[in-house]
């Protein structure tokens, strides 16, 4: 053979084949083949074996251990007339390919063209096969999340279509997992070990799956599921908490994680894969919400309360620019006088002619955390009042207003009460801040800070509903407290209990020792007067008192 015939029209077939692009590896091995045989007669090829070892890498993130025959001419009886000619590379990855070919003898080894195009070739498979790798793994990548080597949000729609398209999809139950609390590990570790420990959680779990499973990574501690249907229960009991150890220098660090989750069943019916996000996303956010359950199965009412939520948020800027909410005024009363010792200034919405309660839209505003405008201007209008109504000739009463714990987060919290309560010239004392008591750390600190503060400026503290939570006594211990206001969870069903009334005299026992008043919420009916009143309890508020009521009502009531 002349060395000329490289250019001739077989090499041009071999060179068009391979330089297609292929979707899979296991398609570029077979085209190779075919574009070998366009030259094996040519160079005397006989056949061609290729060995790959790749380490693990993104690209197979278990390695790979690949021996494969490209091409095998299967001409039989010319075992001896075989020569074995091979040709090892390095691959980028640090892994090796090598090509292994089976050629004719006698004609081979009369041809020293023939031994230069051999190696030419193998060179050319081994560079097409790389190339072929590059764009696999840039497709790959287009489809995953490159820190967890998991599919990210397109592969994973791509994996529920192609579960849609086989009509298997009703076989599975789609799932948001959300991971409580993963952000404090970034500030008690750096943020390489938070790395690590997030890749041990996706280790974790991906253990768990069967083959068909799909497990992709949405982004941050989120992450999104397909689990058979069949093997729900025993994967959300697998995955409730996760510990991981982590060595930390010579210490070893130990976590738990929880995690809230959104199950959606599926169906058929399902119309793209897009909606198992939106389904599995708002029943893990349901969850959130609630707070006191992990796991929440989507239904399409969800999507009401999730678009009034949108809604609610969506206006409440306007809304307070335009003055839309009113404050009502719910009486305190001396239970042994009956006289009114003051109010609790409460938030009213009056949107578009209806009046709504808090409960339709605070614990939206709270969940946002965009609440904390509206506790200033509900304090703003309730220091107006109070100060017409002094200047008016009358006796000052005490106000008390709400502050969601949000606020404690801003370092400008005292400030910008005084210069409220300041603008209208009101004494401090006449102004009470009623702040829910905290479950968290955190909070707990900040609550500390801002007691403190705000007592040196001499304002009243209340901690409001009182005992709902997870009270601490160690509470009393570290926070200026003036008022408890108990809630009205003590007086519920079976609160005669003696359980329950040892608690709330030990309650009533520390307070009264620490120099703090107890208020009690939601008095109801005489019977309940006359218990919390035996109990020494001095001061109520509840509808047997009054409702909220709007201030010029309130005033009146305060005059009679
Ligand atoms: P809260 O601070 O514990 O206020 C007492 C709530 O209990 C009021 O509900 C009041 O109407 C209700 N209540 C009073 N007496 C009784 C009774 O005898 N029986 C029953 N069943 N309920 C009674 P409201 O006005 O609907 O307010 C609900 C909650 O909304 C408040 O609870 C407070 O946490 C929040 N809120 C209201 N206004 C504001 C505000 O301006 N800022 C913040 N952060 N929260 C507010
Ligand atoms: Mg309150
Ligand atoms: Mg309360």
């Amino acid at each position: 053979m002349k060395s000329n015939q490289l250019c001739g029209p077989e090499f041009r077939r071999f060179l068009d084949i391979m330089s297609e692009s292929y979707e899979t590896m296991e398609e570029v091995n077979q085209k190779a083949g075919e574009a070998i045989s366009e030259i094996a007669s040519l160079l005397c090829i006989e056949k061609v074996i290729i060995n790959f070892l790749a380490p693990a890498s993104f690209i197979s993130p278990k390695g790979e251990l690949v021996n494969r025959v490209l091409y095998d001419s299967q001409r039989q009886g010319i075992q001896d007339q075989i020569e074995i000619q091979g040709f090892q590379y390095k691959t980028g990855e640090d892994g090796k390919m090598y090509v292994e070919f089976y050629l004719h003898k006698d004609r081979h080894k009369t041809d020293s063209h023939n031994q230069e195009e051999i190696a030419f070739v193998a060179k050319l498979i081994f560079a097409f096969g790389g190339r072929n790798r590059i764009m696999y793994a840039l497709n790959k990548m287009k489809v995953s999340d490159v820190q967890t080597m998991l599919p990210n949000t397109e592969g994973f729609l791509q994996r529920a279509h192609q579960y849609m398209q086989d009509m298997s999809i009703h076989k599975f139950v789609g799932i948001f997992l959300n991971i409580k609390n993963f952000k404090y590990v970034n500030k008690i570790m750096d943020y390489r070990a938070g790395n690590r420990i997030l890749e041990e959680y996706v280790a974790f779990i991906r253990k768990l799956l069967s083959e068909r499973e799909v497990f992709a990574r949405l982004g941050g501690d989120n992450f999104v599921l397909l689990i058979e249907r069949s093997r729900l229960e025993e994967f959300l009991l697998q995955i409730k908490t996760i510990h991981i150890q982590m060595e930390d220098g010579p210490r070893i660090q130990k976590f738990s994680f929880g995690c809230r989750i959104g199950v959606m069943y599926l169906d058929q019916h399902l119309s793209n894969p897009g909606q198992i996000l939106m389904g599995t996303s708002i029943a893990m956010q349901m969850a959130k919400n609630l707070g006191n359950r992990d796991v929440v199965i989507y239904s399409p009412e969800m999507n009401a309360q999730i678009l009034a939520e949108k809604e609610i948020s969506m206006n409440y800027g306007k809304a307070l620019a335009k003055r839309e909410f009113l404050v009502y005024y719910q009486p305190k009363v001396e239970i042994e006088t009956g006289k009114i010792i003051g109010a609790e200034a409460l938030a009213r919405w009056m949107k578009q002619e209806e009046l709504l309660e808090p409960a339709a839209f605070i614990p939206a505003l709270e969940r946002n955390g965009s609440i904390c405008k509206l506790d200033f201007y509900v304090l703003d209008m309730a220091c107006r009042d109070l100060k017409n109504w002094i200047l008016e000739g009358n006796e000052a009463y005490c106000i008390s207003s709400n502050f969601s714990r949000w606020n404690l987060r801003e370092s400008d919290f005292v400030e910008r009460i005084l210069q409220v309560v300041d603008r209208y010239q009101l004494e401090h004392h006449f102004i009470e801040l009623e702040i829910t008591e905290t479950s968290s750390f955190e909070d707990y600190d900040a609550m500390i800070c801002f007691s403190r503060e705000i007592k040196k400026h001499g304002f009243r503290i209340a901690i409001d509903d009182f005992g709902e939570g997870f009270s601490s006594l160690n509470l009393l211990k570290n926070i200026e407290v003036d008022v408890l206001k108990l809630d009205k969870s003590f007086l519920a069903n079976g609160f005669m209990e003696d359980k329950n009334q040892i608690i709330l005299e030990g309650i009533l026992y520390l307070a009264n020792r620490l120099k703090i008043d107890v208020l009690a919420e939601g008095i109801e009916t005489s019977q309940q007067r006359d218990f919390i009143k035996e109990k020494g309890i001095r001061s109520a508020q509840g509808y047997f008192y009054a409702k909220p009521m709007p201030s010029a009502e309130f005033q009146r009531r305060l005059k009679e």
